[in-house]
């Protein structure tokens, strides 16, 4: 390829003086081939530097610090009396910060979490005087389709990216839109965030290097547009020639006019006129390394990710908000579980791309969060359990619809269970006195956490009395946490006691009633509310039929689920080989597949073992345990798998009264290394496309992937929690890679896919890897690690649907369970009811902010909707806060478009 400039005749005028924008900058990944403090330290120095050059040398007119305040942050951890000049630097525009608090993975978190990182960033980036106004977005593996309208609504319109630009785009920058027409200029980094990188300290190399690369990337460039040359790379220190390098460069030749600029400064005055346009997200590996087997590399830390994930956003945010006094808004705790989620969403944190050390933290942060998520979700529900009138168990619904389902509890097991009350396990009561010495009472009691004994039985009342004889200890135990008890107090009041009189006979009584474990269906609980546990009648209970020799059929009229017991698959309605575990070689890396050069695939079990679990009427449940013979790893030398490994899975497959959803559970002890396990699922009619969840949308994909010799298109793509074709959609918790696959063009009309494969679990042990198949060259230091080989314990959880209900709403039924509450009554609240009302959209968050209830919404489909917030007012915001304008009960949201009210 040519240049389109040309170098002007000596001695004559320059007719185009083409623009060199220098912007000196690093790439910071925070962790990734080391560990974060490892990191740290060099960050340290970096900055301890930069801040001497830009205070000493006023050439060194600017640096961008990533785009991301994490830096900034980790740095003043360790060098807190620097605060003040950074705000300097970054005051007077000389240090570029935000707007990010973190360069994250778009696709393997949630849209919540991209908001939430991004306003983190915001709010941090104030303290220097604000972040810069562009969505710099420099290494990302991809970027989701609505980060246009994210970006427009914190008001940025510009964005920068690289990988995932496909070949369509042919041009240096380019008109980005969101499904809901939101546009940014999107500037494209032809050939990367390090096109600048590592400049020689020689005017005439530097001009030498200049005419390489425009010879490189000329074409995508217009004749007269500048050019964006980025001085940096992954943990790169500033370079302090580079100011009279560029003076320099300036002084000796016309052809150029270099200047050292920051990214606002080379965007400003950059239009979108006569740009092309795409729409959507970006997903090819046509031009850069998108990276397409991420999703799949330590599915742990995707299964983690979702269900911390879940613990926050639609668990402890929604409950606090909605059941706690405005000034018990636990904004702390929220803060702190927040920042561990936003710090594990950089890209080589969630992709797991990165050491077993690192892989470990990020592992331990996500159980941080979710710890905080559970703990306050309890204690949210605590509060409306002590708010209600009535006693007994109530039922509360998280989501923001309307709900029936399945509950279960512990309840005191008197008198015959009705006929639409499953018993899954019951235990005998517990009367009687017992006489103890003070030691082992004191021990005894130094075990019961709180009132907590077990995770079914609570202290629910302690006596304490005492005589000539000794001493009297009364516990009453039940299944529900009472409010009150003061057994920390009653326990020092012995231990004193105890100390002092040492031989002191204790008498402890027991009254434990017999109690039982049960299910029942709980009808129209509304949404955000509670109702009281009343088990209703079942429409449609379920029923096992069979024994293990011919096979078992769980049906429940809506739904027949018949288990094969020679292959361990099971038919939906008539449709057989759902479940089929299909196990290849992956000689690929912690970015991408790659098959060895001659696979050997496992499809069949050896043996299958099919047993009935629960007998309904509630929930039944047949668990299939299936014996393969797997290969123990990939031969380097030869490309073939070898070594064999005997394997066990045990796979439950569970259906219930008046539910359309067949939910699977799989574990078994990974014994392999270097394996692909997927599990298939036939399509009830042949699909062209998918619809997969992504942050605030559904994208559709087709069954072929862009990508080029250096990276093959493989067409795994990521889903946030379902993904539907062919009629079939799967829900699943942090299983977020799938393939159509079965593709046949039987009728001439074109390919269909016929089946889709969820994948598992992806076994490899290099982080990065050279001569692959699918990916030739390393895209990261070739280190050979343990984790990703997954050796051990495995557990997969999805959901199947042949109904065509909104799988947004089947997802919310399988991920967000029913919650039973228990209360004593006396409070104000009745039997059922709903602090919110919400209809016509989905809602991703809600949560208090500035004071008032917040609640994010957004429209995932192509038409608009009526929003109705059922008797409240307030004020649409965008997502710095700034009100943008009021509605009263309701309001239309445009097709694919995401709101965020402000309530009074
Ligand atoms: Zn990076």
């Amino acid at each position: 390829m040519s240049s389109p400039t040309s170098a002007p005749a000596a001695g004559g005028p320059p007719s185009v003086r083409r623009r060199i924008a220098v912007v000196p900058h690093t790439h910071w990944d925070r962790e990734w081939y080391d560990p974060f403090q490892t990191f740290r330290l060099k960050l340290v120095h970096l900055i301890d530097g930069l801040l001497d050059l830009l205070e000493r040398d006023p050439s060194y007119k600017t640096f961008l610090l990533d785009g991301q305040l994490a830096v900034i942050d980790d740095y003043l951890e360790i060098r807190p009396e620097n605060e003040g000049r950074l705000r300097a630097l970054a005051s007077a525009g000389r240090l570029t910060i935000g707007p990010w608090y973190i360069l994250m993975d778009e696709f393997l978190i949630s849209g919540e979490t991209i908001v939430r990182d991004l306003q983190a960033g915001i709010r941090r980036g104030t303290a220097f005087g604000g972040v810069m106004d562009v969505g710099y977005l420099p290494d990302m593996f991809g970027h989701i389709a609505q980060m246009p309208q994210i970006l427009s609504q914190a008001g940025l319109r510009h964005a920068v990216v690289w990988r995932g630009v496909p070949s369509a785009v042919d041009t240096s920058a380019f008109v980005w839109e969101a499904p809901d027409d939101s546009r940014v200029r999107a500037e494209y980094l032809v050939a990367g965030y390090g096109n600048g990188a590592a400049l020689p300290d020689d005017a005439k190399a530097l001009i030498r290097r200049l005419r390489s690369h425009l010879d490189e990337i000329g074409s995508f460039l217009a004749p007269d547009s500048p050019l964006l040359f980025m001085n940096g790379t992954d943990h790169q220190r500033p370079q302090p020639w580079l100011g009279r390098v560029v003076a320099e460069a300036n002084d000796m030749q016309t052809e150029f006019e270099l200047g050292i600029s920051s990214l606002p400064e080379y965007l400003s005055g950059l239009t979108t006129e006569g740009l092309p346009e795409w729409k959507g997200e970006l997903r090819s590996g046509y031009r850069s390394n998108l990276l397409m087997g991420v999703g799949s590399n330590r599915v742990d830390v995707k299964q983690a990710a979702a269900r911390s994930e879940r613990s926050l956003e639609r668990l402890a945010e929604p409950l606090s908000a909605l059941y706690l006094d405005g000034d018990a808004w636990p904004a702390p705790f929220l803060d702190l579980a927040w920042k561990l989620m936003i710090r594990n969403a950089a890209h080589d944190s969630i992709c797991a791309c990165s050491v077993d050390e690192v892989v470990d933290a990020v592992l331990h942060r996500y159980a941080e969060a979710r710890q905080i998520g559970e703990g306050l979700t309890n204690e949210a529900m605590t509060a409306l359990g002590v708010s209600l009138s009535h006693p007994g168990t109530t039922v509360i619904n998280p989501s923001a619809h309307d709900r029936s389902g399945m509950v279960e509890l512990m309840v005191p097991a008197l008198g015959e269970p009705g006929p639409d009350i499953q018993v899954v396990s019951q235990r005998a009561g517990l009367p009687g006195t017992i006489t103890l010495n003070g030691t082992t009472v004191v021990n005894m009691l130094g075990l019961i956490q709180g009132s907590r004994i077990d995770e079914d039985t609570y202290v629910t009342e302690v006596g304490l009395t005492e005589d000539d004889t000794g001493l009297d200890i009364t516990l009453s135990i039940g299944s529900h946490p009472p409010e009150g008890v003061p057994i920390e107090e009653i326990k020092r009041e012995l231990f004193t006691k105890l100390t002092a009189y040492p031989d002191t006979e204790v008498r402890v009584t027991i009254h434990q009633p017999a109690m039982r474990r049960i299910l029942g269906r709980q009808e129209d609980v509304p949404g955000f509310g509670w109702a009281k546990f009343e088990p209703a009648r079942l429409s449609h209970p379920v029923f096992v039929d069979g024994d293990t020799g011919p096979g078992v059929t769980l049906s429940n009229g809506l739904v027949t689920v018949a288990v094969d017991p020679v292959d361990g698959t099971f038919s939906l309605n008539g449709v057989a080989g759902y479940g089929r575990l299909v196990d290849g070689g992956d000689h690929g890396d912690t970015y991408n597949y790659s098959p060895p050069a001659h696979d050997t695939i496992v499809d069949a079990p050896d043996s299958v073992v099919v047993t009935i679990g629960d007998r309904g009427p509630v929930r039944g449940t047949v668990v299939v345990r299936s014996t393969y013979t797997w290969p123990e790893r990939v031969d380097s030398d030869h490309g073939t798998r070898i070594g064999s490994r005997p394997t066990e899975i045990t796979t439950t497959v569970e259906l219930r009264a008046d539910e359309t959803v067949t939910q699977v559970h799989t574990t078994f002890d990974n014994p392999s290394k270097d394996h692909r396990l997927r599990v298939h699922f036939p399509l009830p009619e042949p699909a062209a496309t998918s619809q997969a969840e992504c942050a605030f949308t559904v994208v559709e994909r087709g069954l072929t992937a862009e990508g080029r010799e250096e990276e093959i298109g493989t067409p795994t793509f990521p889903s946030r929690r379902f993904v539907s074709a062919g009629g079939l959609t799967v829900i699943h918790e942090g299983l977020l890679e799938y393939e159509l696959v079965d593709v046949v063009d039987a009728d001439g009309t074109g390919p269909r896919a016929t089946g889709l494969a969820l994948t598992l679990l992806r076994s490899t042990g290099m982080l990065s890897r050279f001569g692959m198949i699918t990916r030739p060259l390393p895209a990261g230091p070739m280190t050979p690690i343990e984790g990703p080989q997954m050796i051990g314990p495995v557990e997969a959880r999805y959901a199947l649907s042949v109904d065509p209900t909104d799988p947004y709403r089947l997802a919310d039924d399988v991920l967000l369970p029913l919650l039973p509450v228990g209360s004593f009554g006396g409070g104000g609240r009745p039997a059922s009811g709903s602090p919110l009302t919400l209809r016509g959209a989905e809602v991703s968050s809600v949560r208090r902010e500035a004071g008032a209830l917040e609640i994010r919404v957004f429209n995932p489909r192509p038409v608009p909707t009526v929003v109705e917030v059922d008797n409240r007012s307030g004020w649409m915001v965008d997502l710095r806060g700034k009100p943008l304008q009021p509605f009263d009960g309701r309001f239309e949201l445009r097709a694919q478009g995401i709101a965020t009210l402000r309530l009074d």
